[in-house]
């Protein structure tokens, strides 16, 4: 990935002056900075990140500013990235299944929260790791929908295993907690309430009072024009829930957004390569580069057409199917995508709220993939 060292005022200004020829991801630290604080003040507990969703350094750094001082690592790398640009910060190493020497180097790195979603790997953890002090959430799913794709298929125990989890937790001398993952892009929060309502559940059934309750990831970032997602509202039922289901014995609050957080900060440039007879736009970017997730979770109407001078382009709209650049035919953007009707060749198609899980998962299948990254003051056209 290239960098570009200039502060760009906005994407405009890069793409009218360089009129580059790979990929370009815009990142707007001011926008990042603002979510961050925007978290920080609504959320009622802690803000943690989880560094999957985009674990670029400056993103790191950039949260740190805005008063991130916790994050969610899930591997040894992302464990000494985080030792290393936030030597302070609270390390939460919620991926419920690894291996012994993974185990072993945060145990060296000084991680003091883990999770857990089986009786297999809790015994792995009660062997290894030192009890004083140390934190053991048990992670835990529900039959609910209401976010863009289940993270309940790989991770986490039924309220009835949960409860003996989290009892033998106690037992062990660790502290006990709990968490959970609605699902990530949960438009819906009543999926919060009744993963909540379950947590207090898996208390009563177990006899343990959580320490703390992880309300995991999930928030939502703008990926349609017509569905602007609402933290506020999230953040507010998430608090009232939370009383109302746990009494007296309410746990102190964390979330750790991947997504919520890091999403609205970035836009992707992509160059049209060629309007085929008028009918199909390819890119230079698709589903094996920085628009991965989009067959999984659905296509982002939130667009715009940029011609080579810079000109927004505003000749209608009108629907149109969009390969990448590999030859591989499953490198299509999900359904059509509604794009100006006057988009030509050598014009840059622009989506907004890129920032979580593409960058990170771009591949170089192909040959393609190489992409630029330029940091701009607002992300507006
Ligand atoms: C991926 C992940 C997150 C972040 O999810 P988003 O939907 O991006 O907010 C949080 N916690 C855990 C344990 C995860 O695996």
């Amino acid at each position: 990935m290239g960098l570009s060292k200039t502060i760009w005022s906005n994407p405009t200004e890069l793409l009218r002056t360089q009129q580059p020829d790979n990929p370009v991801m815009f990142f707007a630290p001011t926008v990042l900075q603002a979510t961050a604080r925007r978290f920080i003040a609504g959320f009622p507990g802690l803000v943690t990140y989880a560094v999957k969703s985009n674990p670029d350094e400056m993103v790191i750094q950039n949260l740190v500013a805005a008063g991130i001082n916790g994050f969610d690592v899930a591997s040894p790398f992302e464990i000494d990235m985080i030792r290393r640009l936030a030597p302070q910060a609270a390390l939460h190493y919620h991926n419920p299944v690894r291996a012994r020497a993974e185990i072993a180097h945060a145990v060296a790195a000084e991680v003091t929260s883990w999770s857990v979603d089986s009786h297999s790997e809790l015994a792995k953890l009660i062997e290894m790791v030192p009890a004083e002090g140390c934190e053991i959430s048990v992670r835990y799913k529900l039959p609910v929908s209401g976010a863009a794709y289940n993270f309940g298929a790989k991770f986490g125990a039924t309220v009835e295993t949960a409860a003996e989890l989290l009892r033998k937790v106690a037992d062990a001398g660790f502290i006990p907690s709990l968490t959970f993952h609605p699902g990530t892009q949960c438009t819906d929060p009543m999926a919060w309430d009744a993963y909540i309502r379950a947590g207090a559940e898996i208390c009563r059934l177990s006899g343990v009072q959580a320490r703390r309750l992880n309300v995991g990831g999930g928030f939502p970032s703008h990926r349609l024009n017509a569905v602007a997602p609402d933290l506020d509202a999230i953040f507010a039922l998430i608090d009232r829930v939370a009383t109302e289901a746990f009494g007296e014995a309410r746990p102190a609050l964390v979330c750790e957004p991947g997504r919520g957080l890091v999403g609205d900060a970035f836009a992707l440039a992509a160059r049209v390569k060629a309007v085929r007879d008028d009918s199909h736009v390819f890119l230079n970017d698709g589903t094996y580069g920085n628009l991965v997730e989009l067959p999984m979770i659905g296509v982002i109407d939130r667009v715009s057409v940029i011609a080579p001078d810079g000109r927004l382009r505003d000749g209608g709209s009108r629907d149109r199917i969009v390969f990448g650049p590999t030859c591989d035919s499953v490198d299509r953007l999900p359904g059509e995508l509604p794009l100006a009707g006057d988009i030509a060749e050598g014009d840059y198609v622009l989506f907004h709220g890129m920032g979580a899980y593409s960058t990170a998962t771009n591949t170089r299948f192909n040959g393609f993939g190489d992409i630029l990254l330029a940091t701009t003051l607002s992300l507006k056209v």
